[in-house]
């Protein structure tokens, strides 16, 4: 490959604190809210504007809440008594607007529209903190612990943990998928069979041929609305998460999607004749990229199983839930599990010290990922780390050293079925 040498520079170190938080998405805003209300100071670097992930950009069904304490208990609770949850949807804009209040309240530093370009090492080789790209130039977070909650295991990556991406079989991974809202709609209610029967004949009228891409599709309203259509529908397949001309390839395909979705409702059918294109999510639905190689990992026979551990952190319920890697395959694969614990190893990669990693990057294997990647599960990943994290700080120890036991025990403490 073509290669430039990069020259060396120093960069300032803007904060230095207890806990750096890399992603403030899903696991990471819970990550970081609980490390911080254990008293640590937080840093929780963003590359987006707003937090929560896949929890505000994309995903507005949740599950998996029945089983949780602690900070996911707390956060299904609030969104239920304000209305922002009509179970089990719930209205991601205004999801994103608790998220701020608990960010706020519990005092994290929060960096959006920041971007980790890489871990800082100490001289025994352990991650010390991670090198930011901002409007504020190229700048350095020192922290005693770091949480890796970037979703594909960025920083778990760069610092040299390995890791393996998509099916084991053939590496290639979930489709990648895209939320957007209609608004506007002033048609009478309508059931999910009408809806997609008047669909295919719209596409008929239209002769675009035009054919949900996901053969799940379901009619939704955005929690609380009566006017806003919530289209989970656009899915690609065959795009690499981790490459970046390929994902930005996946983003426009899944915004043409979203035009020809609403362009066959809108200009094909008298009861969306009043639809208007709203919000496309500025992050791409991404089910799937790196599973770091960590000291223990959650697999299909344990699911299927049941599989309880010794210092089992908390119990995940979720049926497994397979979306289609290449065209041609079945849309969806749904297999029931039995509840299995997410044991701590999961969240340590081999061959890195002062390092977790929370979400779905976690060891784990394709299938059982479709299952504990969930939205509930990668709350109490991040509160886990927490709790990791603040024993560390109390002990003078890597997260490593500290028994799972230990932390499966504040879990518990907390609520989490165990
Ligand atoms: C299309 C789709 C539909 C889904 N549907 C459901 C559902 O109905 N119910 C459910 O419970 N779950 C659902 N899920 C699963 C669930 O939403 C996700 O698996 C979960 O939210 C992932 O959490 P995470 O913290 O690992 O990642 P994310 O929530 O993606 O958070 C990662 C964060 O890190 C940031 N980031 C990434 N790299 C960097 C970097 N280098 N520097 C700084 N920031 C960075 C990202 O911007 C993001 O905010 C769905 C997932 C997808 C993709």
């Amino acid at each position: 490959m073509n290669t430039y040498r990069e020259p060396a520079r120093e960069i300032p170190v803007t904060h230095a604190v207890d806990v750096v938080v890399a992603g403030g998405g899903t696991a990471g805003t819970a990550a970081a809210v609980c490390a911080a209300r254990l008293g640590l100071s937080v840093v929780m670097v963003e590359q987006t504007a707003i937090p929560g992930g896949m929890l505000t950009h994309v995903t507005h069904w949740l599950s998996d809440f029945a089983n949780k304490g602690g900070f996911a208990r707390e956060f299904i609770t609030h969104l239920r008594d304000s209305g922002i949850c009509q179970w089990p949807y719930h209205n991601l804009f205004r999801t994103a607007l608790y998220l701020d209040e608990l960010v706020d309240a519990s005092g994290v530093r929060h960096l959006y529209l920041a971007r980790v370009a890489a871990p800082m090492r100490d001289g025994d080789g352990r991650v010390c903190g991670v090198i930011v790209e901002s409007k504020s130039g190229r700048h350095a977070v020192r922290a005693k612990v770091v949480i890796d909650a970037t979703g594909d295991g960025d920083v778990a990556a760069l610092a040299g943990a390995s890791f393996v991406v998509g099916r084991e079989s053939d590496g290639a991974c979930q489709a990648i998928s895209l939320s957007h809202l209609l608004t506007n709609y002033t048609g009478p209610a309508i059931s999910n069979p009408d809806f997609l029967a008047l669909l295919d004949r719209a596409a008929a009228s239209a002769g675009n041929h035009y054919r949900i891409p996901y053969d799940r599709a379901r009619i939704q309203t955005l929690a609380g609305t009566r006017q806003c259509i919530w289209n989970g529908t656009p899915h690609v397949c065959g795009h690499d998460p981790l490459d970046a001309a390929s994902l930005s390839d996946a983003m426009v395909a899944l915004r043409r999607q979203c035009r020809e979705f609403h362009d066959t409702l809108k200009f094909h059918t008298e009861e969306f004749a009043d639809l208007e294109f709203g919000p496309i999510a500025g992050l791409p639905g991404v089910r799937e990229s790196r599973r770091m190689l960590c000291d223990e990992a959650v697999s299909y026979p344990d699911a299927v199983a049941g599989r309880r551990r010794p210092g089992g952190l908390f119990l995940v319920t979720q049926a497994i839930d397979i979306h289609k890697c290449h065209e041609g395959e079945p849309d969806i694969y749904v297999e029931k599990i039995k509840p299995y614990h997410i044991p701590y190893g999961a969240l340590l990669p081999r061959g890195v010290e002062n390092l977790l990693v929370v979400g779905r990057c976690i060891g784990g294997d394709h299938q059982t990922l479709a299952s504990y990647r969930i939205i509930a599960d990668c709350f109490a990943m991040g509160e886990a780390a927490a709790i990791a994290a603040r024993a560390a700080i109390d002990e003078n120890r890597t997260p490593r050293q500290i028994p799972a036991e230990q932390v499966a025990a504040k879990m518990a403490e907390l609520g989490y079925e165990q």
